[in-house]
């Protein structure tokens, strides 16, 4: 069976490309019946916080990417990376060094003079442990000075890199606490990984990574190194392109379905396809479609498929995120009366909203106090003669029984009456009914309000 996992360093926010790693190997795992499993790379203790992990947490929770059984730390499992870092000992696999930093340093000095490869080569390598001294030791991989380390990897296809550019590396410091690259390997063996779906700033990593497979008797997992994501200029992404963490995207009113959807086409490919749903693209996804280099963040497209989301989307899943949007972006909760008035009014506020901001300045004709007061543009369609034919045109409606048929009926015939068209009506009901310019058409309004409402408005216009 498939087991990805995501495994972020909790040094900072969930970054977008992160986000987009996790989203892959959730992806894979999901449509595969397999298991996504959250590591949190914790070792560094002073960059890591708890703060840090919160964040990543409520990412991930944001972006619905639900992982399988408890959160691992890393941290707390050195004590299984120190034991087998002792195992590769007990093999042979590798060796006690002994050697001083100074000593360290000098080997490089004079392999820089002499002008050989400055790769620290341990004397310890070979010794007899009889020769061992008493003193502090690091536990050194024994790697093998030739041939080659050949990387098959998904996206990269085969990477080689020679052995002799390879140090024996460090597995445990003298102080006993493991190096990363040991920590990555036993976790990710223990947990059962099958395949690493990671960035490609990780490909070097993986040739160190495979020794200790190797020297362990381990099968190696699948590796697939994805190309980072650049900003719309093509340039590595950093805080001048905006919105480099993902609770951003969730202040700036983007749904999540639009963003997994956006975040899985950034650098993988289903044909033509640029919209699908989550069962579409868990179906889909593979390691084959995603593309070798830099995919380009395009702000344009992830609107443009968020609109689609939003447009299909289920309306009570929608009001709730739209809450979750409003919480985020530290604005205030929609009362009962609003929500409900959402509920009725979602039909037509999801229709052509790229984003929640979008959408909620749809919404306002059912959000905001009454007696509306009318912006700019509004107040300018109801001038005297507006308010002459709003005035008359409220007894016929009056009347109405209020189904779309009957209102559009009556509009119509008024229009008539009057010897205009309804596009003349148009803009002072609007104005009348929503204090605004842009909004839903006239009748979805009207049908939202209700009979009632919509005649105060269209009186309280008029007068
Ligand atoms: N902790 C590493 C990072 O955040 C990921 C390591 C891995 O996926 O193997 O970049």
């Amino acid at each position: 069976a498939v087991v990805t996992r995501f495994a972020p360093s909790p040094t900072g926010y969930l970054h977008i490309g992160g986000a987009r790693t996790a989203l892959f190997n959730w992806l894979y795992a999901r449509g595969r019946g397999g298991k996504f499993l959250l590591r949190i790379e914790d070792t560094d203790r002073a960059r890591s916080t708890p703060e840090a992990t919160a964040a990543i947490l409520k990412g991930l929770d944001w972006l619905g990417l639900d992982h399988d059984g408890e959160v691992i730390s890393q941290f707390e499992r050195a004590p299984r990376h120190a034991e087998v870092a002792h195992a590769l000992l007990a093999k042979g696999a590798a060796y006690k060094c002994f050697a001083s930093q100074e000593e360290i340093e000098a080997f490089r000095e004079k392999a820089k003079e002499e002008g050989r490869s400055t790769l620290f080569r341990s004397p310890w390598r070979d010794a007899d442990p009889a020769t061992h001294p008493d003193a502090p030791f690091v536990i050194r991989l024994r790697t093998p000075e030739e041939g080659e380390t050949l990387i098959e990897d998904e996206v990269q296809g085969t990477v080689r890199i020679r052995n002799d550019q390879l140090d024996d590396m460090i597995l445990l410091r003298s102080d006993g606490t493991p190096v990363y690259m040991l920590a990555v390997v036993v976790d990710d063996h223990d947990m059962g990984v099958t395949h690493v779906i990671r960035g490609d700033d990780h490909l070097n990593n993986a040739a160190r990574q495979m020794g200790i497979y190797t020297a362990m008797g381990w099968p190696l997992p699948v590796y697939a190194h994805i190309p980072l994501i650049h900003g719309p200029d093509g340039k590595k992404l950093s805080k001048r392109h905006g919105a480099l963490g993902v609770d951003e995207y969730q202040k700036l009113g983007y749904p999540s379905a639009g963003m997994r959807n956006y975040l899985a086409r950034l650098g993988w490919s289903h044909g033509d396809d640029e919209f699908f749903t989550d069962a579409q693209a868990k179906e889909w996804f593979d390691l084959s479609g995603i593309g070798k280099s830099p995919a380009r963040l395009d702000f344009k497209k992830l609107e443009n498929v968020c609109g689609q989301h939003i447009a299909v989307g289920d309306d009570a899943a929608l009001l709730q995120e739209i809450e979750a949007y409003l919480e985020a972006s530290g604005q205030p909760a929609l009362s009962e009366a609003q929500k409900s008035g959402m509920t009725r009014g979602m039909y037509c506020l999801k229709d052509r909203s790229k984003t929640f901001p979008e959408l909620l300045e749809k919404a306002h004709f059912i959000l905001a106090e009454t007696p509306l007061v009318p912006d700019e543009k509004a107040a300018k369609n109801l001038d005297a003669v507006s308010r002459g034919i709003l005035a008359s045109l409220t007894p016929q409606l009056q009347s109405a029984s209020w189904s779309r048929e009957e209102l559009e009926g009556v509009t119509a015939r008024f229009a008539e009456e009057q010897n205009t068209k309804f596009g003349k009506l148009a803009g002072p009901l609007r104005a009348a009914l929503a204090g605004r310019s842009v909004t839903p058409s006239v009748f979805d309004m009207m049908l939202v309000l209700g009979k009632e409402e919509s005649l105060l408005r269209l009186e309280q216009a008029a007068a």
